[in-house]
């Protein structure tokens, strides 16, 4: 076990999940803190390499599980299903997130700050200015990079005012043109080719369950849909996989052009009712006029037709 209070956030990380993890290291070591440290859940995606190398900094460390009693700090999740190996035994200090509260108990009291903001980095902005901690060039390129990720700058209907105001103070602290640092970043991101078909259906890939039904819905960013789809049949096979390994009822890829803010849905599996009920699937597939967002367009359309 650790002595060190571990800080990270979901499996298949995101640039959100390992920035805000960083930032969170270094922001409770500005406050005096420093037996604290930032780890990973899993592979670091094309698009937050891109971001560690612009800033000059290493990965955190791989976690594969904590042992009973650990203490830690999660950001950017709080269910279970998206966590460490063992969280259900780890004592969990602090929660900041900017997700809906699902399957989550803790036998203690805790700090939970949530937010229905776009990104957990923007929640970090405000706890860095509600602790009058100065924000520094490093953390502002982290946090201004989450932002832009999560919100695909600033298009996705999760961007809030708040993301707005944060990622502008950001970019300035961090010298950064957002829009043309935002599209490298982005762009960085969709380069798809060195994966494996395995690899795109797990790269960002969220797991959940409602009344019974076991869902993934998995997501790869293109300036392309077409480009990826002339790995179709390879990808629905590496989908179908997916559903029989791990007794998934319904899986649905959303190849989504951060261009043009638009989705290509894959959905497969005997569930694919649960998109089918609202759109006409051909071939497995149906592309969506101005669907980006897994939490707030995919995830409440799968829901509402469980
Ligand atoms: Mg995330
Ligand atoms: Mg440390
Ligand atoms: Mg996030």
């Amino acid at each position: 076990m650790s002595n060190e209070i571990l800080i990270f956030g979901h499996k298949n990380p995101d640039t959100d999940t390992i920035c805000s993890a960083i930032v969170k290291e270094i922001l409770i070591e500005k406050k005096g803190n420093s037996n604290v440290k930032a780890v990973r859940l899993g592979n670091i995606n094309k698009e937050t390499q891109y971001v560690l190398d612009y800033a000059k900094i290493e990965a955190p460390e791989l976690l594969d599980s904590v042992e009973e009693g650990q203490e830690v700090i999660l950001v950017d999740h709080n269910e279970f299903s998206q966590s460490v190996d063992g969280i259900e035994k780890a004592k969990i200090l602090e929660v900041v997130d900017h997700h809906r509260i699902c399957n989550f108990e803790t036998a203690e009291p805790l700090f939970y700050t949530a937010r229905p903001f776009g990104c957990t980095s923007t929640i970090l902005y405000k706890q860095f200015k509600c602790s009058n901690v100065e924000i520094d060039k490093k953390e502002a390129l982290l946090m201004a990079s989450a932002i832009i990720s999560d919100t695909l700058l600033l298009k996705s209907p999760t961007t809030t005012q708040h993301d707005k105001k944060a990622l502008e103070e950001l970019a300035n602290i961090a010298e950064i043109d957002v829009n043309e640092y935002g599209l490298d970043m982005l762009k960085a991101g969709t380069d798809l080719d060195d994966f494996t078909e395995e690899e795109l259906v797990n790269l960002d890939a969220k797991k959940f369950e409602k009344d019974g039904v076991k869902c993934v819905i998995a997501q790869v960013n293109t300036v392309s849909i077409d480009d990826v789809l002339k790995r179709e049949e390879k990808l629905k096979e590496a989908m179908n996989n997916e559903i029989e390994k791990n007794n998934l009822d319904v899986c649905v890829l959303a190849i989504t052009d951060i261009l043009n803010s638009n989705s290509e849905l894959i959905v497969l599996g005997n569930r694919t009712d649960v998109i089918e009920k609202s759109h006409h699937l051909e071939n497995d597939k149906v592309f969506l006029e101005g669907v980006v967002s897994r939490k707030k367009q995919l995830l409440p359309l799968v829901e509402s037709n469980i």
